[in-house]
């Protein structure tokens, strides 16, 4: 196997992966989005709420909120030595006591643990007009997307690496205009493939060439894409997924020996 980044933000990784296969790729994408852990809020209890939103939107609205996780200080609980009755390494407790008139952002929440923080601070939760007030407390728990869709950490997908042939065909600049994702280039009276990595095998090309295009996807080279909703950065996305293979694998193994 080979791997080689193609593009790096803060909140998206792109790698490009050789030498693997569909099952292999779709694995990795799937442990990301049912395995990896980030944080979120659990269980709200509302104390006080005049405001026009029952309880129970405002308390899927504070569960869709992305935290800022860290995976080193917190556990899983039903990995935490507490066994999943609750202490300070499964769990921290936020309040929210506010008056209108006001919109109530993510801001508003005050976290136990100052390291845990909204992703988007200004995510609105509810406005409230003059004397609505709203009071509530509650949990926030690691967990992950077998449990609740709210934990997952990122949208993933992947692509067979595009291959491109090209011979000769007519209409060139026709060709190179109506490319959707701008693929093609023409240089020297020829056209050449520019940006291979932006194809998206819609096949425009190979019809307006009759055929003296073909587009096709790799099936053992993939273009691999993280988009991270904030919580963790997408390289501790990957290398989180990584070992949870390694450590559903081990106990595996260890299972076989006995
Ligand atoms: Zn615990």
């Amino acid at each position: 196997m080979e791997i080689k980044k193609l593009n790096e933000t803060k909140e998206k990784l792109v790698i490009l992966i050789k030498d693997t296969d569909h099952e292999f790729i779709n694995t990795l994408r799937r442990i990301i989005l049912t395995d990896v852990p980030t944080l979120a809020i659990k269980s709200v209890s509302i104390k006080k709420n005049n405001s026009n939103l029952f309880d129970e939107i405002i308390a899927h609205r504070l569960g869709l909120i992305p935290l800022v996780t860290d995976l080193k200080t917190y556990e899983l609980p039903e990995k935490c030595s507490c066994k999943g009755s609750g202490c300070a390494k499964c769990q921290l407790g936020f309040y929210i006591k506010t008056i209108g008139p006001k919109m109530v952002y993510a801001e508003d929440i005050v976290i136990q643990d100052p390291a845990i923080k909204p992703v988007q601070l200004k995510t609105p939760i509810v406005k409230l007009i003059d004397n609505q007030e709203l009071e509530l407390e509650g949990i926030i728990t690691l967990g992950n997307g077998k449990e609740h869709s709210k934990y997952t950490p990122a949208h993933i997908y992947y692509k067979g690496l595009p291959k491109i042939k090209i011979e000769n065909p007519k209409n060139i600049k026709i060709i190179e205009e109506s490319c959707p994702t701008n693929v093609f280039q023409i240089e020297d009276k020829k056209l050449r493939v520019k940006n291979l990595y932006d194809c998206i095998i819609c096949q425009k090309c190979a019809e307006l060439s009759e055929n003296k295009i073909s587009v096709f996807a790799s099936e053992k080279e993939f273009i691999f894409t993280i988009e991270s909703w904030g919580q963790l950065k997408p390289k501790e996305i990957l290398k989180e997924a990584i070992n949870i293979i390694n450590e559903k694998l081990l106990e595996l193994d260890n299972l076989i020996k006995k």
